[in-house]
């Protein structure tokens, strides 16, 4: 659960730079990291498509290619060096909702032109992908996917490439009982099919009505069969259930080469491994996930939200639940611990558990309670009969009033269970060393208990294998107004996010990080052991040249594209080291 957002690009703030650089040549990749030259993809192509392409694309896609123009385009007098008509009213509108993620969520564009994408289609079947890829592989553009916009790395977006927004693809969803994924001979149990486009609002809300519950993010609007996926998807269900990757049954994709596969556990199996954490917009377009249910059951919820704890109380807070961590884990709770940071003066711990009765839940929460008593009247304990009805009331509505359009640093950390059972005190002086460090923008810690249960054995994903040994994956965040912050000070805050987690890094050696949520800028070596460890990363790329042998779909830091520089990331700055 995050208490910000970022719908538009972490990177918006580069705009300047951007166009700066907009073409730098091309260089190559490391060939020990078995990367992929990028000279295979050369720059300004887009600018190389004569119109009556670009019309015959419009018409094979049913009118339904769009110009990717600023949303802000209304409040600037030039565009692209070209005078612009100011339209003080519709200004007057996209300045209200400049930082509304509602309003960000349903529009292709961010408020200046920055990484967005020249083009985009607004995909409405399988056969405009289908469209984009072979246009893209004659005129040699970039393809970026887009769905919610979430991404915090900017990774669907990309300067000067073709978008295929995938937001409005939901056609109807299914509940299978007993599914037979293709080509499989024994059921999997009970599963939902639908679209990518769907948010995970939709897909709760339907396998209620199904009697059932899945395993999902804290965001509403987050994309289950998009990125959400593509990372590996973490839940406050993943220590009973697993991750999202543990859980997907099935993936419909096109490829780059056109074609509409099926990848499972019986067909495509490499494909399918990379699909579930190898990282999103990297492999296809996802076009339909087949998910597991689990029965709908009775879930715990507690709340505890502390408010103005002293250094020595936020420490001793942060000692019970470390102590804590590994009971609490193996007996099934998840969900988010919020300590106090620059700009948030209450510690709130939420927590969720699908398999002890209420009288178990309280006995387990003990440490926790009895340390609450005499600080904070502020708990909760509450019985819910369903998933549904404990998201709608707890964690949807604070998710619905998160701000968009904010620039965002940030890193990750997956702390494996020894570093809890073994050196407990030491890494809640890692964490308060965390906390403490300052930053242009703040930082702000979160605990996130949302790691796999252990019990999952079979997964064979690409997702970090240090989530399987993993009890917590910590972020610590800075997010601040592009608009009312310096380029000077964005480089500095995502130095100091970086070196907030030095010490906790070094204390887990055996640890990871979330691609999702980790730090956008990495240096290669890093990024290869801390989100997919280097096996899995060689397989990765094996793969990827299988499927994408043109690189049409690179995102910054993902796989093909790590080390190398490339027009598409002309916007990022340089802060790998
Ligand atoms: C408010 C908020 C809450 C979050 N909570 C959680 C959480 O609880 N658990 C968790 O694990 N993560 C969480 N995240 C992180 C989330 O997993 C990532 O931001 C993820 O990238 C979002 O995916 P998306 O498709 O919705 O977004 P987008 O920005 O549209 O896409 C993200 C990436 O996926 C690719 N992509 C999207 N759709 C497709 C597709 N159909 N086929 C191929 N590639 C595709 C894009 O190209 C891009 O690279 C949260 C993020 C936010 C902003």
């Amino acid at each position: 659960m995050r208490q910000f957002s970022l719908f538009v690009t972490t990177i918006l703030t580069f705009s300047i730079n951007c166009w700066a650089t907009l073409f730098p040549s091309d260089s190559h990749g490391d060939p020990a990291l078995g990367q992929i030259p990028l000279a295979s993809h050369p720059a300004p192509a887009i600018a190389l498509v004569p119109p009556q392409a670009w019309t015959a694309l419009n018409t094979s896609v049913g009118g339904r290619l769009l110009g990717g123009i600023p949303v802000g385009l209304p409040c600037f007098d030039n565009f692209n060096g070209n005078d612009n008509a100011r339209n003080d009213t519709a200004c007057d509108i996209v300045e209200k909702n400049r930082l509304s993620s509602a309003f960000l969520a349903d529009q292709m564009s961010g408020y200046t032109q920055g990484n967005i994408p020249s083009y985009y289609i607004d995909v409405s079947s399988v056969s405009d992908v289908q469209q984009a890829f072979e246009f893209a592989t004659k005129w040699k553009v970039p393809i970026v996917v887009k769905n919610s916009g979430h991404d915090y790395k900017g990774r669907s977006a990309g300067v000067n490439s073709l978008a295929l927004w995938v937001h409005h693809y939901t056609p109807e969803k299914t509940f299978d009982k007993a599914f037979v994924p293709d080509g499989c001979s024994k059921p999997v149990g009970d599963v939902i099919t639908f679209g990518t486009g769907e948010g995970f609002d939709d897909v709760y809300h339907f396998a209620d009505q199904n009697d059932a519950m899945i395993v999902g993010g804290s965001a509403s609007s987050v994309a289950p069969a998009g990125g959400w996926i593509g990372g590996g998807g973490h839940s406050a269900l993943a220590p009973a259930y697993g991750l999202g990757v543990d859980n997907v049954q099935q993936l419909r994709v096109v490829l780059p080469n056109g074609t509409y596969v099926t990848a499972n556990r019986c067909k495509n199996q490499d494909l399918f491994f990379a699909l579930r954490g190898g990282g999103g917009g990297t492999f296809g377009v996802n076009m339909e996930m087949s998910y597991l249910t689990h029965p709908r059951v009775t879930v715990q919820w507690a709340e505890v939200v502390f408010g103005n704890l002293s250094t020595a109380e936020q420490r001793q807070l942060l000692t019970v639940l470390v102590q804590n961590a590994a009971d609490w884990f193996d007996e099934g709770w998840g969900g988010y611990c919020y300590p106090a940071g620059a700009t948030r003066p209450n510690f709130k711990v939420q927590l969720i558990n699908p398999r002890l009765t209420s009288d178990q839940a309280k006995a387990s929460l003990a440490r926790l309670l009895e340390f609450a008593a005499p600080l904070t009247k502020n708990i909760t304990l509450k019985t819910y009969s369903n998933f549904w009805d404990l998201y709608t009331e707890n964690i949807k509505p604070s998710q619905e009033d998160v701000l968009g359009g904010f620039g965002l640093a940030q890193t990750s950390r997956l702390i494996p269970r020894i570093n809890f059972e073994d050196t407990p005190e030491r890494l809640v002086d890692a964490l308060m060393e965390a906390v403490a460090t300052p930053s242009p923008a703040g930082l702000n810690l979160m605990l996130l208990l949302v790691t796999p249960s252990q019990s999952i054995t079979d997964s064979d994903s690409a997702a970090s294998p240090a989530w399987r040994h993993s009890l917590w994956h910590a972020i610590n965040a800075a997010n601040w107004d592009p608009a009312n912050f310096s380029v000077a000070n964005t480089l500095e805050t995502f130095k100091a996010t970086r070196k907030s987690f030095q010490t906790l890094k070094l204390l887990t050696p055996t640890g990871g990080a979330y691609i999702n949520e980790g730090d956008t800028f990495l240096n290669p070596e890093a990024a290869v052991k801390d989100f997919w460890g280097l096996e899995s990363y060689k397989r990765l790329t094996t793969i990827k040249k299988e499927v994408d042998p043109n690189n049409l779909l690179l995102v910054h830091g993902g796989i093909g594209a790590l080390g190398g520089s490339n027009p598409l990331f002309s916007c990022y700055p340089d802060l790998s080291t």
